[in-house]
Parts: C-alpha cells; structure tokens; sequence
C-alpha cells in the first residue's frame, strides 16, 4: 500500500504531497503522524491518503515509522484542511500545523505532567497567620486549596498569577509536578449561582433553537446576559451527547468568564488562551483530543480543537477584528467555523451588542437566522450617553483634556466610592513630536512613520518596529528649539488626571506598555475588579466584554480618532468601540453614565450611538457601502509587495499590475476599481512596500479571486507578496 504524506518542513516553497509504501509489518492510518526519509534526512510528516498506486514511476521509500498510536489528524480536520487549502489559498502543511500544538511537533513531547499546587501545611490558620490580614486574594487561595489541591492552570484562571507566586515564594504553596489525573480534583467555585433565564433569554434560545439557518446571529445590547444564552445553548448540546466551542477574543478571556463558565462546566471544559505555557497548551489539547473535555473556551485558534461531534460553536463579539488571522497562515474564523458546523450538523452562533456590517447584512439578507435581546438585564436599563463638544470647551477657555462636565463627574463618582473608566485610543504621551517653525516630524528610520513620544523612559518609540531614539530638542532640519508635542495619549491622560484628582485617588493605566509581561493584563483587571483603583484609563484594551458592577461613569476622551481613518470601515469601528466603551457603565445595580467628547459632536454616528440606534446606524451605513461601492457590496483585494531593495518591490508590482490589466479587461464591469501605489506607510523595517487595491463585485468573486492568486504566484520574483481580502489595515 502507499502512503501520501506531506511533509512537515518550514520555508519550504513547495506544497507537495509525496508517496511513500507502507511496509507489511506495520498498518498505518490516514491522519497519522509518520517519519519517513527525505533526501538525507528523516522527517516528520502526515498522511493524508491512503491508496493502492502511485503516479509517478520511480522507486518508493518506505516509511520508517508510525509516531503515535492514533491518528493525530482526526478525518473531520483532514477534510478541513482540504478546504481552508481551497478556500484561503493555504498550504497542506500551514493548515495541518494549526491543528496540533508546537509541541507535539519534531517529537519535542514529554510524559503527561502538569503543575499542581497544594498548601504547605494543613494547618491553614497557621498558614494565614503568615499573611496580613488585608491581602484577601492570598487567604482566598489558601481556602481554596483547603480541599486538596489544584493544578496551577486551572489556579491561574481563579486567580491573579503574580499573587499564588507571592504565596509560592512564602513558602505557603507547594508546586509540584503530577502525571495528569484527566479529573483535575479542587474544587469549583460553588459561589456563583445558576440564574433563572429571563423571559427575553429564552425566547432568544427558542428562535436559535427553531431557527432553520446554519449561522445565527445574537444581537443582544451590552449587559443583556448573551453569556448565560450560549452556555445553556451548550448545556443543551452536553445533554445530547455532543461537544461545544465557545470563542472570545484573547483579550476577553479573563479569569471571570473562565470562571463563569467552569463553575457551570466544571471538569468538562478544556481552556485554550495565551496564558498557557506549551506544556499546559499541550495537556488542555490532549484532553480535548482524548474526549475528556466536551467544551472548549478559547481565543480564534480554539476553532481547530479536536472535539468530535460539535454540537454548537459560539463566537462572542463576533464583530472583533481578532477573528480574521491576517498573517500566515490567513483565515478567517467564521468561514472555519461554519464549515465545521456543516460537518457535524449543528448550528454557529455570533454573538454581539455591535454585529458587525457584514454579519448584520447577512441576517437581513435571511441568510443567517437573527435573535434579538434589547434590553438589559439589570432594572436600571441602558446608561445615558451626553455627547460634549470640545471645541466649545476651548471656546470658554478650558484648554485641558477633560471637559469641565467630566471633570465634575469624575470626582462625584470617586466621591460617591464608585469607578470611572477613561478611554483614549492611543498609547503613549504624546503622539509625536514637531517643529514648530519648519514642521519637521521624528520619524523612524527604519519605517516610515512618525515616532511616539513616551514620557516614563523619556524616549521616542516606532509603534511598528519597536527602535528607540532619543527625542527632539533641537530641530535637525533647521535648528529650531521650539518643538511641540502631538495629540495626547494614555500616559499623559493618566498623569493629568493625577493631577486633576489629587494623590489619594489611585488611577490604572492599562496599553501595549503596561501589559508587556503575560500576566500584566490579568493584574491590572484583578486590581480594578477588587476596588484596588478608582479609575482605569486604557486604549482598545479595556473596552471589550468586562463586567465590573461599580463602574458608574465612562469617558470617551477622542471619539474622532478613529473616524478620519482612511478606511472604509472607520465609521464602523467608531460605533463599535463607543458603543462597547459606554456598555461598561452601570451594568448591575448601579445607575451609569457615559460621556463622550468630541470636535465634531454633529456627526451623524453620535446620534446613533446616544440612542442606542444600532440599526439606524446599519442602515445608514449600509447605504453608503451600496453608494460608494465598498463591503459588502464588493470585495476589496490587496497585493503588498515589500523587499529591501525599492526597484525590485516596485517592478515586481507593475508586473502583476500590467497582468491585472488583461484580467480586468476580460471580466470588465466585475472590476469597479483598481490602483497601483506606494503604501500609505512605505516603508517598515528597512522593507519598502507598494500595493495594488482592487474592488471587484462578488458575483464571479472566486473565480476572479482564483486568477489573481495565479497572477500573484508566478509572478513574485522573489518579492515577499501578500494577498490580502478585506484587510483590517491599509498602512
Ligand atoms: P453581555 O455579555 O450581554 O454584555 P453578560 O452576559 O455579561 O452580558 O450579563 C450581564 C450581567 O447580567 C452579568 O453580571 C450576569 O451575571 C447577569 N445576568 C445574566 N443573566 C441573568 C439572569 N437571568 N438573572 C440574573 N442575572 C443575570
Ligand atoms: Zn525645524
Ligand atoms: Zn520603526
């Protein structure tokens, strides 16, 4: 018998499959993970088929061996493969390297043991004793391994890491290395409570239930209880024997709905999140591979869990533009996702307060089904928006970034011992810095792009490559001294409003700066759930999913950033991050408020979003996107060329660009648009990079898509050359 493999090597060009024989002494199975000879070389590699010939007429190697017991490769993902090879231009060995943790690769596996904690001593008075009587996350964990003991994953979901490490270096938690028990023991956090739906939750159940779509979206405003909807639609496929997956963005997987979920799932759920070391990512695999977890939680890539019989799939915040992967390998969660549901039979749920344009187009469209939850859960209802023109704060001289309304409200919720939630989309503490009488800009000089000002180390950052420079005092083009600082940032937001407030009031900041450790994220959360801060000023990072109950004012300090991008979807995204920014007000029992400032308060996108007019927005929007001829009315493709060297990505690209012409040409009207250029940003790390655009109606989409693929491949003259559809960034 032959087998055909493909073999499992990196920066390989080719996509081949290879034949081998299977030798008569042992039997082979497709999906299985082989080592077989390669030139002078053994090589790991998968087969994919089994078959009785062989195309070509050379000499077959054998196999040399069968790597484990069972196939690794369950049929299911081997047929996923095929399609995300068709479907996003993959290649085998980039789709078959999604689906099995790092470490199970290049025989890097070691015997099934995970970190566990237990108490040093039983005595645990004794032990609390040792603690100060304030630190009550760390008596918390002492009773919480009161009962036994507990794995360090599971530990590190319940609680701050860089607290149990505080206990572990007190000597009061013990680690130690255990052979995996599939029963984690410890116990679950019996605190949280099953709720009682409401009316509206399971009337949103019944219509996904009835619905006869494959994909059905939730529209549930923020706070109307969207999670206790999908876990009862997973309890549901627990009950039939089935198996579920639940998707969050990375950033929403926070201990609290890791908690959430486990107190109901308890053993049954496996976690999949960038807090996992390899080894933990590989035992949370194995469990799942095993069938010893039915429920996985996880961020995009917990979509190629090895469940079998899915029962439903769950992608909360539907809208996040985490779901599409934009590097290597590409692919876009949803399409993933709704081929595994066609698989198994069951159903897809997007979940949001915000569907994005696409998704909600599609449910008009009745291609996907549609339940709505419109009202909050907590009696106090949605928290009211007030839109503040900040222009005519200056007009009335105050200069500061604070409008004196939020001034004022901000001190009556500290007054009142409630929290406040800033936002500001952009980090840093001044965007950049210029001349003021040449109007000469820092830039970076590996990139082109204006360099960030960051008071705490006193340097100038590239936000895209990470290089440092000193920053300016002098102008070096016409020596000037005066020199200005850009738009503000997070840092100088937080140290302003320091001032503002007085030192007794504790202010968090939460950025790409703040959070560079792995943990960091989880602490600065921790700290703001228990009351540790009054204020938390943050970017992007703090909008999305959390449930903080005291939190009774947002602010919105730039609601215009995002809306003068250069794209398509900036409209978009504005309504989404405003809309999920205020959602954080008031969400259980506390009355909220939200206040937004902005120079331009007039812009229709205000009215929608005070009003909580999600589908007045949608249709407006929608209009436009038919008008201008853009998403979902048509598709957008980008092809990036970038080298090192100018001509070469610039010649590259009129190439492509002048095959693009005849292709244009024979499907005519499908092209609605298409350009060749420099990059917005022409050059990172020392790559210059040009790009053609092209806007082609969707009609023949695939086998135009298909076309352009070809063009692109043949034609790349040793250029790095992306193709990218409806990318998220331009630059
Ligand atoms: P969403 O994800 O829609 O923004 P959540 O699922 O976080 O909202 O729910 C908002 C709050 O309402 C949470 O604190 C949750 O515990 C609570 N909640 C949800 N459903 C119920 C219910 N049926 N009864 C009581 N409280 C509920
Ligand atoms: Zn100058
Ligand atoms: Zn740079």
């Amino acid at each position: 018998m032959i087998a055909k493999v493909i073999v499992d090597i990196s920066n390989s060009e080719v996509d081949k499959i290879f034949d081998y024989s299977i030798p008569s002494d042992f039997e082979l199975a497709v999906g299985d993970r082989v080592l077989v000879p390669f030139g002078s070389r053994s090589i790991e590699g998968f087969c994919i088929k089994i078959t009785d010939c062989s195309e070509g007429n050379y000499k077959l190697k054998d196999i040399i061996k069968k790597l484990d017991d069972k196939p690794l490769i369950k049929k299911e993902m081997l047929a996923l493969s095929d399609f995300m090879k068709e479907k996003f231009y993959l290649r085998y060995v980039d789709t078959l390297r999604l689906f099995i943790p790092s470490k199970l690769r290049g025989n890097k596996v070691k015997a099934l043991q995970r970190e566990f904690c237990t108490l040093s001593s039983s005595d645990t008075e004794l032990l609390k004793s040792r603690i100060s009587p304030r630190a009550k996350s760390q008596l918390a964990i002492i009773d919480r391994l009161a009962g036994g003991g507990e794995y360090l994953t599971v530990l590190n979901t319940e609680f701050s890491p860089s607290v149990i490490n505080s206990l572990v270096e007190k000597g009061i938690i013990t680690k130690s290395k255990q052979e995996v028990l599939r029963k984690p023991i410890g116990e679950i956090d019996k605190n949280i409570n099953k709720v009682t739906l409401t009316e509206t939750q399971n009337k949103a159940i019944s219509i996904i239930k009835n619905s006869d779509k494959r994909v059905v979206l939730l529209h549930g405003v923020t706070g109307s209880g969207k999670t206790e909807v999908y876990m009862s639609l997973i309890e549901d496929a627990l009950i039939k024997g089935k198996t579920a997956i639940a998707l969050v963005p990375e950033i929403s997987l926070t201990p609290q709905i890791l908690r959430v979920f486990r107190s109901r799932f308890g053993d049954d759920i496996a976690m999949l999140h960038s807090g996992l070391s390899d080894g933990e990512r590989y035992d949370e695999w194995r469990r799942i591979y095993d069938g010893d977890a039915k429920i996985v939680v996880g961020a995009r890539s917990a979509i190629f869990a090895p469940l079998e019989n899915l029962g439903v799939i769950i992608i909360d915040e539907e809208h996040d533009s985490s779901y599409i992967s934009e590097s290597n390998p590409r692919f876009r969660t949803l399409e993933v996702a709704e081929f595994r549901a066609k698989y198994n039979d069951c159903k897809v749920i997007l979940g949001s307060a915000t569907p994005s344009v696409e998704s909600y187009n599609n449910a008009r469209l009745c291609k996907f089904g549609l339940s709505e939850m419109s009202n909050r859960i907590s009696k106090n209802g949605m928290p009211e928006i007030k839109i503040i023109d900040m222009a005519q704060e200056l007009r009335t001289g105050n200069f500061s970034v604070f409008s004196n309304e939020l001034k004022e409200k901000l001190k009556e919720t500290i007054n009142n011992g409630n929290q406040a939630m800033l936002f500001i989309n952009r980090r840093g503490y001044a965007s950049y810095m210029q001349c003021k009488s040449c109007g000469y800009i820092a830039k970076c000089t590996d990139c082109d792009i204006a360099l960030t000002y960051h008071k705490e180390d006193n340097m100038l950052k590239c936000h895209y490559c990470g290089k440092r420079f000193k920053p300016l005092d002098i102008c070096p083009n016409c020596h000037s001294d005066s020199i200005k600082q850009g738009k503000i940032g997070t840092e100088k937001v937080a140290s302003e409003l320091q001032t503002l407030l007085g030192s007794s009031v504790k202010i968090l900041r939460m950025d790409n700066d703040t959070t560079t450790t792995k943990t960091a994220y989880l602490d600065i959360l921790g700290a703001f759930r228990r009351g540790e801060a009054q204020v938390l000023v943050g970017t992007q990072m703090i909008v999305k999913g959390h449930d903080f109950p005291n939190v009774t004012l947002v602010g919105v300090l730039d609601a215009d950033m995002s809306l003068y991008f250069s794209d398509y979807r900036s409209c978009e995204r504005t309504y989404q991050l405003i809309t999920q920014v205020s959602g954080r007000a008031g969400r259980k029992d506390k009355l909220g408020e939200v206040i937004i400032q902005t120079y331009s308060p007039k812009h229709y996108l205000f009215n929608f979003v005070k009003n909580y007019d999600y589908k007045g927005f949608f249709d407006k929007e929608l209009n436009t996107r038919q008008v201008t001829n853009f998403p979902p009315f048509t598709t957008i493709v980008r092809i990036l060329v970038t080298n090192e060297v100018e001509e070469k990505s610039l010649n590259c690209t009129k190439k492509i660009y002048d095959l693009l012409k005849e292709l244009r040409v024979e499907y005519g009207k499908e092209f609605v648009y298409m350009q060749a250029m420099k990059s917005p940003i022409n050059k990172i790390q020392n790559k210059y990079r040009y790009q053609i655009v092209i806007r082609i109606k969707r009609k023949f989409e695939d086998e135009i898509l298909g076309k352009i693929y070809n063009i692109v491949d043949n034609n790349k003259q040793g250029n790095s050359v992306f193709v990218e559809i409806n990318p998220q960034n331009m630059s």
